[in-house]
């Protein structure tokens, strides 16, 4: 399958991008590198493009002559959109109208759609399965949410076959060592522990100990990217003209913010200096996923159990690349 991968160079959307051409498929990359790396895209073609810019979508679409488009590119920092909403309505929202109008121009008509467990919030079932009511918790996932229907309304009105991933914690990195996890700024709870690790950070500043949780500290589902990844290559694989679906794509295990710390610990072999620090606004206490549907439905088979195995992928990158990807 032609299939054009938007966020091609960021840390899912490359993932996905690689194990697509690993499995027989021609997958290009459209980003815009603000936060992607061209680094991270490897051997894949990549095209640098804005998704707001439609003209340029569509030229992209008609070229490549894409049969599907999976669709990554967004802004993801939940701080950031409590900060600054405006910035993630207009790129989430406003880009994926361009890209599902350019998607129309070009006629491709089947998609997958990165949405992600935050689009639950604050539900009180744990784990949780697709049907649970969805009540998000920051603008992030609220921009999430409104792109779900708008996905859902545009198929029903001019025909399109989507699948919705909702995907809990990306983690980790290539078993072979040549890529992982590197934002610039970096506000994820892995690489900032083991950034400290490395001697890069102070400490960990632990957002919250008073959750309702067994620690008091929250809980998310860290799954690895390579099992993320396989995930996406099934579902766009079973993505016809006529689909309408939407998985979970978890572990269906746990951790906390301490068990996370622990983990590092044990795989570095050394202590995380920590200290407390007040709740990060948009935060759920817990997000963990029942990934039942995708397992009987799919196939789908994590090859990533336990979270030490998980972290050890991400300590080896990050003791290899101490700079990630480097300066753009
Ligand atoms: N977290 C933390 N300290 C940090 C970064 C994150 O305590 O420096 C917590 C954060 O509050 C959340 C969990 O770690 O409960 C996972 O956060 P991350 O940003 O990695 O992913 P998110 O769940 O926001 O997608």
């Amino acid at each position: 399958m032609k299939i054009l991968v938007t966020g091609g160079a960021g840390y899912v959307g490359s993932a996905c991008l690689r194990h697509l051409k690993q499995h027989g498929h021609d997958a290009i990359a459209y980003d815009n590198l603000i936060e992607g790396h061209p680094s991270a895209v490897g051997d894949c073609e990549l095209i640098i493009g804005d998704i707001a810019d439609t003209d340029k979508l569509t030229k992209t679409l008609n070229d490549f002559d894409a049969e599907a488009v999976m669709h990554f590119a967004a802004a993801t920092y939940v701080g950031e959109s409590v900060e600054n909403p405006e910035y993630h309505y207009r790129n989430n929202i406003g880009g994926t109208l361009s890209l599902l109008n350019a998607m129309r121009k070009a006629g491709v008509d089947r998609m997958l759609f990165s949405s992600t467990c935050a689009t639950y919030g604050n539900s009180p079932k744990v784990p949780m399965s697709e049907d649970q009511p969805q009540d998000p918790y920051s603008p992030y996932a609220r921009t999430k949410l409104a792109v779900e229907w708008m996905i859902r309304d545009f198929a029903h009105a001019y025909g399109l076959g989507f699948t919705l991933l909702r995907y809990f914690n990306a983690s980790g990195a290539s078993r072979d060592g040549a890529f992982g996890e590197y934002h610039n700024p970096e506000t994820h709870l892995i690489p900032i522990v083991l950034q400290t690790l490395l001697g890069q950070r102070e400490s960990v500043k632990v957002f919250g100990n008073d959750y309702p949780t067994a620690d008091g500290t929250c809980i998310r589902d860290y799954i690895h990217i390579e099992d993320l990844a396989s995930a996406h290559l099934l579902a766009i694989e079973a993505t016809t003209r006529q689909t309408a679906e939407v998985f979970n794509v978890g572990t269906g295990q746990g951790q906390s913010v301490l068990e996370i710390i622990e983990s590092c610990e044990r795989v570095a072999g050394r202590e995380v200096p920590r200290q407390w620090a007040p709740r990060r606004p948009g935060d759920p206490p817990a997000l963990v996923a029942d990934p039942s549907k995708l397992k009987t439905r799919l196939g789908w088979a994590p090859r990533y159990t336990s979270i030490d195995e998980t972290i050890a992928t991400a300590w080896r990158w990050h003791e290899s690349h101490p700079e990630g990807y480097g300066p753009r």
